[in-house]
């Protein structure tokens, strides 16, 4: 292989398997014990979904820009709202809102059985799909759309994340979530609590969860 070809220096240590462990060990500290997540956590490479400049800082627990005034969720958060969807049961068929730079994505595709994910920012949906391209995530498919909408054509869903915040929980959702399902998200504006919503042969059960700070869930694409 000539010097072309080899990949490009990424900075020490930073892409290893070792710094992932640290922060799958710094997320278990932090009481995340759902071991398929921590697992799910410690396989996927964040560094891949950050521009280069920001990749040293990829496993940190801290939210980093995207773009396009978007910011990548902090790890502790991707990994807590999952557990909190997972808890006890299969994920089953996902439905997430906000793509972003597509991290969160990969994570749920490594546990649930199918992945949908929605992005209203066609740009940002053309860095995710890139991000991903070395992954080969077969079970993952992104759609570009308004998530208040939901995914009509592929409901109903067993488990719906949403990673940006709302003042109400959309209805749309709400119908297209499984009997039996769960969905979780930011709730609020500038005050904001993670809410577990579960849906029940009689209606649908509501949990408020951590306190969050999310960007906000807007309508139309762009
Ligand atoms: N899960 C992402 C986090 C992205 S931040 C990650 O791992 O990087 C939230 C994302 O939600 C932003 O990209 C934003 O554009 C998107 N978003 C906000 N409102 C939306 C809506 N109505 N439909 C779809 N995506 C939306």
């Amino acid at each position: 292989m000539n010097r072309l070809n080899q990949p490009k220096p990424q900075g020490i240590g930073m892409t290893s398997q070792r710094t992932r462990a640290r922060m799958v060990e710094r997320l278990r500290r932090d009481g995340i014990a759902d071991e398929a997540v921590l697992s799910a956590m410690g396989a996927v490479p964040r560094h891949v979904f950050l521009e280069e400049a920001l990749a040293s800082r990829a496993y940190d627990d801290d939210a980093l820009p995207i773009g396009f005034s978007q910011t990548i969720s902090q790890p502790y958060i991707v990994a807590r709202m999952i557990e909190a969807l997972h808890d006890g049961r299969e994920l089953g068929k996902v439905l997430e809102i906000g793509t972003g730079c597509g991290y969160q994505a990969a994570v749920l595709a490594h546990l649930a059985t199918e992945v949908y994910s929605i992005e209203r920012i066609a740009p940002l949906l053309v860095k995710a799909r890139a991000n991903l391209r070395g992954l080969r995530l077969g079970n993952l498919r992104l759609k570009h759309g308004d998530g208040n909408l939901g995914l009509s054509d592929a409901a109903p869903f067993d488990s719906i994340i949403i990673a940006a915040a709302t003042r109400q929980v959309p209805q749309s959702l709400l119908q297209q979530m499984a009997l039996g399902g769960r969905m979780i998200l930011p709730l609020g504006t500038s005050v904001q609590v993670l809410r577990l919503v579960e849906r029940t042969r009689s209606g649908y059960n509501e949990t408020n969860l951590d306190a969050v700070r999310f960007v906000p869930m807007l309508t139309g694409v762009e």
